[in-house]
């Protein structure tokens, strides 16, 4: 199989857990939070939980490639609040810190916010400072940005933010990217047909590069193109359309890495990956 397919699955009551709750869903990939997504302050993780989740990942079957964890809402790497950019700085080292003691590769972020005080230039330039500032304290881990719906003054919704970031990431062997199908749809790239599919990819190509892609988040959106409103919806219930989903899972650019579902109902995550599983074979 070169498609590796999971959904962002609970750690509630240790890391470990989500190995399991990955392994339930037939997963071969999945996300987690590795620390309170709605706090600022966490405890560190326990020594004996880092070397449990290394070897049952391991036992699983599972790859470190595949693993991709995400970060608190809270963060916003771009804020021109100098308190809560303090806040986001260290939150953001502590997020790499923690992906780094699991052995994971990746770690995917929210650009960040402008919210109507500085300029988007500025703002994309302060976030690619902020994430050079955690590279150089980390080691391994990759910083994966992901597009954004545009919702209120949420910057990386479009590619052109994205490279700008990237442009200013010195070490580009530890920046990278995450694509979420909703927010791509949300953000007026109508992935819902054959020609806008096309020119979607062929433009993130063109102005971000798919060598930076690491990352996927499957997910069908309540709302239709343009409508910069972030509605996660199940596969095929929502405006991406079936075909969607079975280009996506025929296109080799999408290969070997991380494909997780965000998708609102967890009860259904089973079914929806045996369905796209279907959809690679057919
Ligand atoms: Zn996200
Ligand atoms: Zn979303």
């Amino acid at each position: 199989m070169t498609k590796y397919i999971g959904a962002h699955v609970s750690a509630s009551g240790g890391v470990c857990n989500a190995i399991l709750n990955a392994e339930a869903i037939g997963a071969d990939a999945f996300a987690l939070f590795t620390r309170n997504q709605r706090s600022w302050v966490s405890k560190p993780l326990d020594p004996n939980d880092v070397e449990a989740f290394k070897l049952l990942l391991h036992e699983r079957g599972f790859s470190a490639d595949h693993v991709l964890p995400h970060d608190s809402y809270l963060i916003n790497l771009g804020s021109p609040d100098e308190e809560t950019l303090q806040k986001s700085r260290a939150a953001f080292l502590d997020e790499m810190q923690r992906a780094q003691q699991l052995g994971l590769k990746l770690m995917n972020f929210h650009p960040g916010s402008h919210l109507n005080k500085v300029s988007e230039e500025e703002c994309l330039d302060q976030i690619a400072r902020e994430v050079n500032w955690a590279l150089s304290r980390t080691e391994g881990v990759t910083a994966v940005i992901e597009n954004t719906a545009g919702q209120g003054t949420n910057l990386g919704w479009r590619f052109e933010h994205i490279s700008r970031i990237i442009e200013g990431v010195e070490d580009k062997s530890r920046v990278g990217v995450c694509i979420d199908t909703c927010h791509t749809l949300a953000a007026g790239y109508d992935l819902t047909t054959e020609m806008g599919y096309n020119f979607c990819f062929d433009d993130f190509d063109r102005i971000v590069g798919f060598k930076y892609l690491r990352a996927i988040h499957l997910n069908d959106s309540k709302k239709g193109a343009g409508s910069h409103v972030d509605r996660h919806e199940s596969l095929g219930m929502g405006m991406m359309g079936k075909e969607f989903f079975t280009r996506f899972m025929r296109d080799a650019r999408f290969d070997n890495m991380p494909i997780i579902l965000e998708t609102p109902d967890p009860t259904r995550w089973a079914e929806e990956i045996a369905w796209l599983r279907q959809l690679e074979r057919s």
